[in-house]
């Protein structure tokens, strides 16, 4: 294998707006200056307004302490993440339902490296899914309130809705206060029992 002959390389742009400072940097080091300003957040959902997105009301009942979502009238399925069609029916006029706001970490994993952007500085942090209490629905989410080296399969968490630096609003789940550790099957002190 031959590496072809190397053509000008391009020169790395740098898009950083203009330092209001005027100070330049001929070298490109950066040293001590302003890092440029990063998204707080992978934007999933950059517009929570009814303006842009038909599940606006997801996040105005976010912001009121609610954790919602869309249902089939005809199935009864519930829809996870909220939809605006039924994916076995195709109807479209869903109807919304809140959720349980506890539930029970059914899986979990610990972020200790590579974190999303915006979230470099929260490392370690723990992942998990949540078992909505009393409905067949799990939901993926960042898990606060607990280290990750403490965390474990069965812990009771709670809904946490959040408002990011941006003025929006989002959610987690937490450690519920006083939350119990529920022991899983075939699990005892820890120990997990192989066959
Ligand atoms: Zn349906």
């Amino acid at each position: 294998m031959s590496i072809p002959e190397a053509a000008p390389s391009p020169r790395v742009v740098d898009r950083t707006p203009s330092s209001a400072t005027g100070e330049s940097s001929p070298t490109g080091g950066g040293g001590g200056a302003e890092p440029p300003r990063t998204p707080f957040l992978l934007d999933f959902y950059p517009l929570e307004d009814a303006k842009y997105t038909r599940i606006s009301r997801f996040f105005e009942e976010l912001r009121a302490g609610h954790l919602t979502t869309t249902r089939c009238p005809t199935d009864g399925r519930v829809l996870w993440p909220p939809r605006l069609v039924c994916p076995e029916c195709h109807r479209g006029d869903l109807e919304w339902t809140e959720l349980p706001s506890r539930g029970r970490l059914y899986a979990f994993s610990a972020v200790l490296a590579g974190a999303p952007l915006g979230m470099e500085k929260d490392v370690p942090f723990v992942v998990g899914l949540v078992e909505l209490e009393g409905i067949p629905l799990r939901i993926f989410s960042r898990i606060a309130g607990v280290r990750w080296e403490e965390a474990r399969i069965g812990l009771e968490v709670e809904l946490e809705p959040y408002t990011l630096e941006d003025g929006r609003v989002f959610f987690r789940f937490r450690q519920a206060s006083g939350g119990s550790e529920r022991t899983p099957p075939g699990e005892a002190a820890g120990k997990v029992r192989c066959p």
